[in-house]
């Protein structure tokens, strides 16, 4: 059997301090970010309200840090991803477009600045026929993820990346629905699907995040579910808090409920 050589374990030291240092340097400026005071439209179509309430009003997860440095840097990769998307779209000569004249994001703002939302973009025009203006989001997923919204479509596999779909399409008045392109991270494929607009579906959504920007406490609003082993709130990063689960301890390293996005299942 092979022995660990000494430049594999000095390489070791290197690798494991090397990331260390970076994953504290993204835990230090993520928790020097001011936090946010909107419900951003991205989270609207989160199922459970509570859980929403609970990050309206920052409480504290059951772990020490929102986020560790993996989930940060596959945040940015996300965000990366996004700039790539645009570029490929419009090669393809898709009009897009990701910023406002003034150069600020696409976007809206309501209830005094309570409610907030950012599209990736608004296509105008391009060489497949489609009902433009469209809505454009988009989205890295990883192969498995990737392939379930291809089998099931966005509505089904996404639907808090559909909500978000229909939020912006009612509030920033365009009606054809939207544009959802999403590339798998492993193969490069790209599935994209022409999301139309329901009014309904939009509506429900405002009214919810409403409500929970009303609220002076999450415990005014409902759990999805009063069983803790229900298997939605297993994946809930408030599950100890919400459930009243006693032994709940602080950990300095990503616990086993950690909300992972959903593009990481
Ligand atoms: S633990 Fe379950 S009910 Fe409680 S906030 Fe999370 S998802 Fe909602």
């Amino acid at each position: 059997m092979a022995t660990e050589g000494n430049h594999q374990k000095i390489n070791r030291k290197i690798i494991q301090m090397i990331q260390e240092q970076i994953d504290k340097a993204m835990i230090a400026k993520q928790m020097a970010q001011e936090k946010r005071t909107y419900l951003g439209a991205s989270r609207w179509g989160e199922e459970c309200m509570r859980r929403l309430a609970y990050e309206y009003h920052h409480t504290p997860t059951d772990g020490e840090e929102d986020f560790p440095g993996k989930i940060l840097r596959i945040f940015d990769m996300g965000h990366d991803g996004e700039t790539r998307m645009t570029e490929y779209m419009r090669l393809a000569g898709f009009d897009l477009i990701t910023e406002k004249a003034n150069g600020g994001q696409m976007g809206f703002y309501a209830m005094d600045g309570k409610l907030k939302g950012h599209c990736d973009g608004v296509i105008t025009g391009g060489p497949v026929d489609l009902p433009y203006p469209l809505i454009w989001e988009h989205k890295a997923l990883n192969d498995k993820s990737w392939a379930d919204t291809k089998k099931k479509g966005v509505k089904e596999s996404k639907p808090v990346y559909w909500s978000q779909i229909q939020t912006y399409c009612a509030y920033l008045d365009i009606p054809n629905g939207g544009l959802f392109t999403t590339i798998n991270r492993n193969t490069g494929e790209i599935y994209s699907e022409h999301v139309e607009f329901d009014p309904v579906a939009a509506q429900a959504l405002s009214d919810k995040a409403i409500r929970i920007v009303q609220t002076r406490s999450p415990e005014e609003m409902p759990k999805m579910s009063n069983d803790p082993c229900f298997y939605k709130c297993g994946w809930c990063s408030f599950r100890k808090r919400c459930h009243n689960i006693k032994e709940m301890t602080i950990s300095t390293t990503a616990p086993a409920t950690q909300t992972f996005p959903s593009w990481l299942k």
